[in-house]
């Protein structure tokens, strides 16, 4: 895993960690837009059954936490709608697969 990310020309710091962060208590991911900084809860510690489960979760998470970034970087006041962020966040793989069935 990378250990930053470029967001719109801000470098972002991410960071994983387990139960014993408070910060994850209430959630699998976090971003912290004033700190420039995503922590992400360690995959193993994520819901899920499967390993499958697991990282589809964790996909989800950072995907999730990276519209929170791009929205922040980019000025949009949406950056605190979670029910969009997440939306979003699950229709990004989806928009990639019809976007490269059209270019094939
Ligand atoms: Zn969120």
């Amino acid at each position: 895993m990378k250990e930053t990310v470029n967001i719109l020309g801000t470098p972002y710091t991410i960071k994983e960690d387990d139960l014993n962060n408070p910060i994850l208590s209430d959630a699998d991911g976090i971003c912290k837009m004033y700190d420039k900084e995503i922590i992400l809860r360690k995959e193993e510690y994520l819901a899920g059954n499967t390993e499958q489960g697991r990282r589809y979760r964790r996909e989800h998470v950072i995907r999730h936490e990276l519209v929170h970034a791009f929205a922040e970087e980019s000025g949009h006041n949406y950056v605190i709608n979670e029910e969009l962020t997440d939306w979003i966040a699950a229709m990004i793989p989806k928009i990639n697969e019809a976007f490269n069935r059209i270019i094939e």
